[in-house]
């Protein structure tokens, strides 16, 4: 059997690598530019990556570009409000029907994550370049394959602590820990309908972040692991008559309980 290529979007707002110095210096294509970069290097020719930026027609997200899309990767930080809710809804869609979905860094606040959570995802943070420690809780999960050591360090980071207000993820694989005494669930995963989302803190982006090799590994991990497998999805409610097998019971069906309906 061939191999299926992996349909990877990447998605950035793509506004403080224009409009700020640190960013634009750090990323001056675009934080999309060197995620995608790491992408192809590290999933090689199984994977075909493209881009996408808030600013594009439907932001990128056109109906077409999903249905192509097996895995899309979320960074926006200063404009999660101008992401049009028809996109979001869109993108939510795709989620349950299997499309994986990595939030990176500030994405936590993003419509579409607090959507998919059903909570507000807010969190303490501090920008004070610190260091941040994260520690792999689970050696297990296919998204830390590779990592060396119990644990690696970011030099600076943006410091994102508890209590971050997401429901029980399904797993947790990064627990971070900050120079200022804080701690953070910085690698979560989550299934919603077929498909699988993986949350990652670590990307702020007034520091290289996305530069370093544990970074890059483990998001490239993240896209593998979130890719579609299984079995159909059959998420729409429906109604099964007649029965798969005989049923002996008799029984009188009020029908109109189900609709609302009762009296009229
Ligand atoms: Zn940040």
């Amino acid at each position: 059997m061939p191999e299926t290529l992996l349909r990877v979007t990447v998605w950035n707002e793509f506004i403080h690598e224009r409009t700020a110095a640190r960013p634009r210096e750090i990323y001056p294509e675009g934080i999309h530019a060197v995620l995608a970069a790491a992408l192809r290097d590290r999933l090689g020719p199984s994977a075909d990556v493209r881009t996408a930026t808030l600013d594009e027609p439907e932001h990128g997200l056109s109906a077409e570009v999903l249905s192509r899309t097996d895995v899309l990767t979320w960074w926006g930080h200063a404009a999660h409000d101008r992401v049009a809710d028809a996109v979001v809804e869109r993108v939510h869609r795709r989620v349950l029907e299997g499309m994986g979905l990595l939030i990176l860094h500030s994405g936590h606040a993003s419509k579409i994550f607090r959507r998919l959570m059903g909570t507000s995802c807010m969190l303490r943070w501090r920008e004070a370049a610190e260091k941040e420690r994260v520690w792999t809780i689970d050696p297990s999960h296919p998204i830390a394959d590779g990592l060396d050591g119990e644990f690696f360090e970011l030099p600076h980071t943006e410091m994102y602590g508890e209590y971050f207000d997401i429901p029980r993820p399904d797993e947790i694989v990064f627990l971070s820990w900050y120079e200022g005494g804080e701690v953070f669930r910085s690698g979560c995963t989550f299934r919603r309908g077929k498909g699988k989302i993986f949350y990652f803190g670590p990307g702020h982006e007034t520091f290289p972040i996305y530069h370093d090799e544990r970074v890059r590994r483990i998001i490239a991990n993240g896209v593998r692991w979130a890719a579609p497998a299984g079995s159909t999805y059959f998420g729409e409610g429906r109604r099964i008559e007649p029965s798969l097998s005989p049923i002996a019971a008799k029984h009188d069906v009020d029908e109109s309980l189900h609709r609302g309906e009762r009296g009229k």
